[in-house]
């Protein structure tokens, strides 16, 4: 087992245009995977782009624990995927706010406006070309992913840094999660951990 090293936000590797993937069926291309799926596993994560592990290729590595599913989410449980070459289109103009964490930049949280549905084509590693298409945290999880394939990190497409917060400290999060906004079971545990919420809420 491979746990790869993270690269964190300022590292030159997240800010570059990621190269093809000349070839998603070499040994080399599966061990990638195989690390990425195994690092993803113990550190905990949705979602892991080569680029963050220091791997500027086009490449991405996902799935969708039940424990993230949201109470009345049409989702299902995914199983690790990895997206060779993924192409992302919205397949709507419609956006919506989506509160987002990021393993190259721990300690911090942001509500990001997201496509409410995309289209991904992409190539397995048997060299295949598949489509998913897909809605709600899952498309908001694959245009993060996406995003750090063309240098983009989820800061650069707030439109309201407002929103930007550290963990320790999720004020706006907790006040939704007091609200009662059906979110990400994560982040409502971090809105609801917050020590502060009874002073300010
Ligand atoms: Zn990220």
């Amino acid at each position: 087992m491979a746990i790869l090293k993270i690269a964190k936000l300022g590292h030159p590797v997240l800010q570059k245009k990621c190269a093809p993937l000349d070839d998603p069926t070499s040994t080399d291309t599966a061990k990638l995977a195989k690390n990425m799926k195994e690092t993803l596993a113990v550190i905990g994560g949705m979602g892991l782009a080569a680029p963050q592990v220091h791997n500027p290729v086009r490449m991405v590595v996902f799935h969708l624990p039940t424990s993230r599913i949201a109470p009345g989410s049409p989702l299902e449980p995914w199983d690790y995927t990895t997206l060779c070459n993924p192409v992302l289109t919205p397949l709507t103009q419609e956006k919506i706010m989506n509160w987002e964490k990021c393993l190259s930049i721990p300690g911090l949280h942001g509500k990001v406006p997201r496509h409410t549905r995309i289209r991904v084509e992409y190539q397995d590693l048997a060299g295949e070309s598949k489509v998913i298409e897909t809605s709600h945290l899952l498309a908001y999880l694959l245009q993060h992913e996406c995003d750090h394939l063309d240098g983009v990190v989820y800061p650069m497409r707030m439109t309201d840094m407002t929103y930007l917060a550290f963990n320790s400290d999720p004020g706006r999060l907790s006040r939704e999660v007091a609200a009662g906004a059906d979110i990400d079971p994560l982040f409502k545990q971090l809105g609801e951990a917050w020590p502060e919420k009874d002073n300010w809420l």
